[in-house]
């Protein structure tokens, strides 16, 4: 099975809102919070970056998607 991975190509759209990063953190680390999350979003205001641990495995990169407000996410299959 091909294996499946996000890209951000709508990054410049991101409004902060972090909830990319806490849907993984929920989903699978089992925890409430950003902290450690496999995503991480900085910046200030017109320039958020968001940063994807490419070396861990996002088992549900679709939920990452649907979750974002601003459909900054993609998914690309290896
Ligand atoms: S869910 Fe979308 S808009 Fe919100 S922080 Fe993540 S990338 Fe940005």
């Amino acid at each position: 099975m091909a294996k499946k991975y996000l890209i951000v190509p709508r990054e410049n759209k991101c409004i902060g809102c972090r909830l990319c990063s806490l849907s993984v953190s929920v989903e699978e680390n089992r925890k409430l919070g950003i902290k450690n999350s496999k995503i991480v979003v900085k910046g200030t205001p017109g320039n958020y970056r968001v940063q994807i641990d490419y070396g861990a495995n996002i088992k549900n990169p679709e939920n990452v998607l649907k979750i974002c407000p601003q459909d900054c996410f993609d998914i690309v299959s290896e």
